[in-house]
């Protein structure tokens, strides 16, 4: 935690450059300049973009299934999957920080190139809410279950019902409730949602995303991840976009459809996200929100074209494709962290 607070500053300041490499090496640097020219991207797929440092692996995953002639949704399913297993993503699925209550509640949505869609929000006791979410999406007549009824129609489906609540996650806990009082605390670092979006061989278009939402949040509280149109909208026409950072402000905006509809009209994916986090930062300026509010968006387009851009500096995301393989890249940003 106090390497990512350290990092964040020291990125905020200009001090380090955030890439890092799986595979390849990423060209892009962050700096606290806000750019003029949008940085060219290579049109190419099949192509794989996640958000954040936990979208290497899981982009890994993806790709290696969609090598291996798997559907895009079994590939989403499978990659996202190793964030949510692994307890040292503390917010994403298993090992996630949980709400004030205490409680591991998870928010994930499935969206394929038909525009069909699952979703699960307020979801507890199950490790793998992409599955639960690709479920619905395939099992149901419905876009989105929500809290018991979801967790109920998980366990008819087989899923296992388990604690998620690791000591490591349940000690930051105690230690919030002690020192901040139910104040909530909401930055980067307890506001790190997987979501990926893919074109696949086919040059067909779909995505996923999955959290344990906003650290320290109210119990029932949803946030953007799991709402199509919010956290994740894609048009197969068109391209898609995904989100991360503080959901109240991206479902106040409709963000990741936005920028899908800002592509259809002509933008790339570079100009769409630098459209609505300004447009986001506009209608938060004089908010309570925006002490603390961070977004990030990436986006695709049907050309294979991809970008993310953020609010505020910090943001990278995972881009894997056959040209220069699995790496991270730096996200734009509007404004460091300390402005
Ligand atoms: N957008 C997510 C939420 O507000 C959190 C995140 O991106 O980390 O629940």
């Amino acid at each position: 935690m106090s390497d990512r607070r350290d990092f964040i500053k020291k990125a905020a300041l200009g001090t380090i450059g955030i890439s890092s490499v799986l595979s390849c090496s990423s060209t892009t640097a962050n700096t606290a300049v806000i750019p003029t020219v949008k940085p060219t991207k290579k049109a190419v797929k099949p192509l794989v973009i996640s958000t954040w440092n936990h979208g290497l692996p899981a982009n890994e995953e993806t790709w290696k299934q969609l090598k291996n002639g798997k559907s895009a949704l079994d590939a989403i399913e499978a990659g996202m999957k190793i964030p949510e297993a692994d307890p040292e993503v503390r917010s994403v699925g298993y090992g996630g920080f949980p709400d004030r209550e205490g409680k591991v509640t998870l928010d994930a949505c499935i969206m394929d190139h038909n525009s069909d869609c699952g979703s699960v929000s307020f979801l507890q006791g199950i490790k793998h809410p992409i599955s639960v979410a690709k479920k619905v999406l395939q099992n149901t007549p419905h876009v989105m279950l929500s809290g018991q009824g979801a967790l109920q129609f998980a366990l008819a489906e087989g899923f296992k019902e388990e604690n998620l609540l690791t000591a490591e996650a349940e000690a930051d806990w105690k230690k919030w409730m002690e020192e901040s009082k139910y104040k909530p605390v909401i930055n980067m670092e307890n506001h790190d949602t997987i979501s990926m979006l893919v074109i696949d061989e086919a040059g067909n278009i779909s995505g996923g995303c999955t959290t344990s939402g906003a650290a320290w949040k109210m119990h029932g509280r949803v946030g953007d991840s799991p709402i199509i149109g919010a956290g994740l909208f894609l048009d197969n026409e068109v391209g898609a976009a995904a989100a991360t950072g503080l959901g109240e402000a991206v479902i106040r905006t409709a963000g990741s459809a936005m920028v899908v509809e800002l592509m259809r009209q002509g933008k790339s994916p570079f100009e769409a996200c630098k459209e609505i986090v300004e447009r986001i930062y506009d209608k938060h300026k004089n908010h309570k929100d925006m002490e603390y509010l961070q977004v990030g968006f990436i986006a695709i387009n049907k050309n294979g074209e991809h970008a993310g851009y953020s609010l505020r500096s910090g943001f990278n995301y995972a881009v894997c494709d056959d040209a220069q393989g699995n790496r991270m890249e730096d996200a734009t940003f509007k404004m460091p962290w300390d402005n």
